[in-house]
């Protein structure tokens, strides 16, 4: 049997797989990408958006923005809002399919081979080859490789099947595009009722269209079509056909991300806030990390598990403990009534502590613990220093 010959296979062509295979032919590297769909960017279930770090990092191209945001209003569960806004952009809403189409013409263009509706069944390592087995128009096809990077995203198959372990927690996300006439900026809602555990949104896209979704524990699908009946969505929104997309986001880091001659990224990997269910930018900043080494490993001919475990090593030491954090943030909330929430938000809303904290150095749209302990301490802060301001020869501010 012929096999087709590649340095590197990579597994998924959604953002993470097709920058690491961009990164890794810009170093002169023969690559493939394989993807079981029939072109890159299609049946998106992500609302796009991306932090102003991420867009500038990751040196996005700006055709595929369709929005700016800088502002956001919270909705509690007594229907109770908060608006808050910011000078400068925190965020960019991109069109996820452009945006997937936009990373995979630039992996082509530095030499990427695309096999699309080529859906990749096991991965056997065979001396020093990475054997890859795929079904493609009915038939059987194996690939040669030096190394495989498994980019799946939320397909769990090859993870069985190659022995990387479980997802020990994970939530569900689910999202229609509708047609909208007046809704002008993102919208959060906080509400156990409507979005058990997270939280749901509606954000604006191009004009006249709009995205809702929610994240929750489970049945994502049956809560989004009540929050679309519901009176926060009634008579705002509108669709003549409704396609509910939904999708599983890892809330934990994989067990093991590397085995010989195999690396994991992205959402595959559980590179995700669990904060919020962005994987965007953790995902590329793995696949960055997951080419630098394997870079450095293909140069020295070393390929087997315990030198690629640095990568492992060095995309937990960058993003481990923000997961970790942010899934007991994650946690903590879900232990909360609406009652609680209300109580929470009200804090937080009530005086400055928002606007200080938006426009505070740590405020980051991805790195949420900085954030996170900047609240705990302008919250111990703050009492202490309103009760200083009443003192004898303080002025009251
Ligand atoms: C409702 C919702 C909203 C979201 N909104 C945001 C957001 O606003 N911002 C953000 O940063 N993140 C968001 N996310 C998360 C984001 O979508 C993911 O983190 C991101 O898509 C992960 O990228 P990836 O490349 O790791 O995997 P994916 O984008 O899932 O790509 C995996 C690819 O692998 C292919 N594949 C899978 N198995 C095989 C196989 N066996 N053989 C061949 N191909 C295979 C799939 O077809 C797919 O193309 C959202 C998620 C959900 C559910």
């Amino acid at each position: 049997m012929s096999y087709k010959s590649y340095e590197v296979i990579v597994v998924g062509a959604g953002p993470a797989g097709s920058y690491a295979a961009c990164e890794l032919a810009s170093a002169g590297h023969s690559v493939a990408v394989l993807d079981q769909k029939s072109a890159a960017g299609l049946d998106i279930c992500c609302t796009g958006i991306i932090s102003s770090e991420c867009f500038e990092a990751f040196d996005i191209s700006p055709e595929v923005i369709v929005r700016k945001v800088n502002s956001a209003s919270f909705f509690l569960p007594s229907g109770k809002s908060t608006r808050l806004s910011s000078e400068k952009v925190n965020a960019y809403i991109v069109d996820r399919s452009r945006f997937d189409r936009a990373i995979a013409n630039k992996a082509q263009a530095r030499g990427v081979t695309y096999y699309f509706s080529t859906d990749c069944t096991d991965v056997n390592i065979n001396g020093n080859k990475a054997l890859v087995e795929t079904w493609c128009n009915n038939s059987k096809q194996i690939f040669c490789a030096r190394a495989v990077i498994i980019a799946t995203g939320q397909a769990l198959r090859l993870h069985h099947k190659l022995g990387l372990g479980k997802f020990k927690h994970f939530a569900i996300g689910a999202q229609a595009e509708m047609d909208t006439a007046n809704l002008d900026e993102v919208e959060v809602y906080f509400n156990q009722q409507i979005a058990p555990n997270f939280f749901a949104w509606l954000v604006p896209t191009s004009p006249g269209k709009a995205l809702a979704g929610l994240i929750s524990s489970s049945h994502a699908k049956l809560h989004l079509e009540q929050f679309l009946l519901s009176p926060l969505c009634k008579g705002r929104l509108t669709a003549t056909d409704i396609n509910i997309r939904q999708k599983t986001i890892p809330l934990c880091a994989l067990p093991h991300s590397v085995r010989e001659r195999i690396l994991v990224i992205g959402d595959a990997a559980g590179q995700v806030k669990p904060t919020t269910g962005g994987g965007i930018y953790l995902g590329n900043l793995g696949a960055q990390i997951a080419s630098d080494v394997l870079k450095e490993a293909l140069d020295k001919d070393t390929l087997s598990a315990s030198y690629l475990a640095q990568y492992q090593k060095r995309w937990k030491a960058k993003m481990g403990r923000e997961i970790s954090f942010g899934y007991w943030i994650r946690w903590i909330y879900s232990k909360l009534s609406n009652q609680q929430i209300e109580k929470l938000f009200n804090k937080v809303t009530s005086g400055d502590m928002a606007t200080v904290l938006l426009n505070s150095p740590n405020f980051s749209f991805d790195w949420h613990s900085k954030l996170f302990l900047s609240g705990l301490r302008y919250n111990i802060s703050y009492p202490i220093h309103k009760i200083s301001c009443l003192l004898p020869g303080e002025k009251n501010n």
